[in-house]
């Protein structure tokens, strides 16, 4: 079993609160890219020899960006070097201004099965003020859009926490998207990341932090919306009716290998060994043997930190059989005050976070985390 991730680092425009690479390079680039992918795919494919793929993602950036062809040509690409799973899932990132008919057409000759919206809220002035480029009317359109066309199997990305973002607000984007007919949600709180420009407002004093307070209240009514519309919270930000659990971030929480290609990707092994494609398409593109990477070797340390990072963050917790028994009683120890607390919880042998300690979970994680000093 493994993954594949293709970062497709293109965007008509920057967003303000994004920090993901990309670049508003043009079309011209883009298809010199897909080229650049397809060589990567064949000099990397032993990276997961002999894994049956499960799921593919390609992600950005936008990939809804990319002309039919080079979408062709890239699943052409992992045809000839990977063997699918029968029943693979196929996720593409997609912005709602990019959705049309045409487009959709493109993707019933590929085996795209999953389509992943990028939504973010549907009131429009605060969409302009993070810089989309869609209206949430186009965002309705093109869900609708996707299900006309067969594609029953949408996400959507909805971001709380917005300068300026009333609790009303916030109750109608998650009612507006419930209504329409989605089967994955996934929320964010809004994080103010380095060298984004909605950092750099932050600093100026142009736009202020939600209160804390007020971004509980509203995850809050976001896990009894969703739960009232019958959705499972398998991880702190994603929901999903069942069986629509995403099957590619799943797998990333149960360290299953992936390969990840494109300018800006990440790989891991399955074992100790993560790697990450340099952000530099320019460099990426040139490149004429490997692409520009950098590895890491994970310390015992470092494996059993990620272990519970992602673990705790989903509904099944922490697997305590999975831990060698000095990590067991390391994990038991720290766990201990918050289990007297009711913030964690045990389950069949697995440690959970409790709806209480969802709201406390990155000072949890953190304790259960071992510092590389000891
Ligand atoms: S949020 Fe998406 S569309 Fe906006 S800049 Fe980032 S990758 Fe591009």
């Amino acid at each position: 079993m493994a993954g594949i991730y293709i970062h497709v680092p293109f965007c008509r425009s920057r967003c303000v609160y994004c920090d993901f690479y990309s670049t508003t390079l043009g079309l011209d680039v883009a298809q010199t890219y897909v080229r650049a992918v397809a060589r990567e795919m064949s000099l990397r494919r032993d990276y997961i020899k002999d894994a049956q793929i499960e799921t593919v993602y390609l992600g950005g950036g936008t990939p809804s960006l990319l002309p039919a062809n080079s979408l062709k040509e890239l699943f052409d690409a992992i045809g000839r070097h990977f063997s699918l799973d029968e029943e693979p899932e196929v996720t593409i990132e997609a912005n709602p201004d990019d959705v049309c008919e045409q487009w959709l057409q493109s993707l019933k000759d590929l085996p795209v099965n999953r389509i992943s919206m990028g939504g973010q809220t549907f009131n429009d002035k605060l969409l302009a003020s993070l810089g989309r480029r869609h209206d949430a009317n186009q965002t309705v359109e093109a869900v609708e859009a996707c299900r006309k066309a067969g594609f029953g199997n949408i996400s959507l990305d909805l971001i709380y926490g917005l300068p300026g973002q009333t609790m009303d607000d916030w109750q109608r984007d998650v009612e507006k998207a419930l209504s329409l007919g989605i089967k994955h949600l996934s929320a964010y709180a809004l994080s103010y990341e380095k060298g984004t420009r909605l950092d750099a407002m932050l600093k100026k004093g142009l736009v202020e932090e939600a209160d804390e307070e007020l971004s509980r209240k509203m995850y809050d009514h976001l896990m009894s919306a969703t739960a009232e519309a019958g959705f499972q919270h398998y991880e702190i930000s994603n929901f999903a009716l069942p069986s629509y659990h995403s099957r590619h971030n799943s797998s990333y929480w149960q360290g299953v290998p992936y390969l990840g290609l494109g300018a800006g990707a990440h790989s891991y092994d399955g074992r100790r060994c993560r790697r990450a494609n340099l952000p530099d398409i320019k460099a990426y593109i040139a490149a004429t043997g490997d692409v520009p990477h950098e590895t890491e070797e994970l310390s015992d340390e470092e494996l059993y930190n990620e272990f519970i990072l992602t673990r705790l963050r989903t509904s099944s917790g922490i697997p305590l059989l999975r831990l060698s028994s000095a990590d067991r009683q390391y994990c038991l120890s720290m766990a201990s005050p918050h289990l007297e607390h009711q913030l964690l919880c045990m389950k069949d042998h697995h440690l959970c976070l409790t709806k209480e300690g969802i709201f406390t979970s990155n000072d949890i994680i953190s304790d259960l985390m071992k510092s590389e000093m000891e």
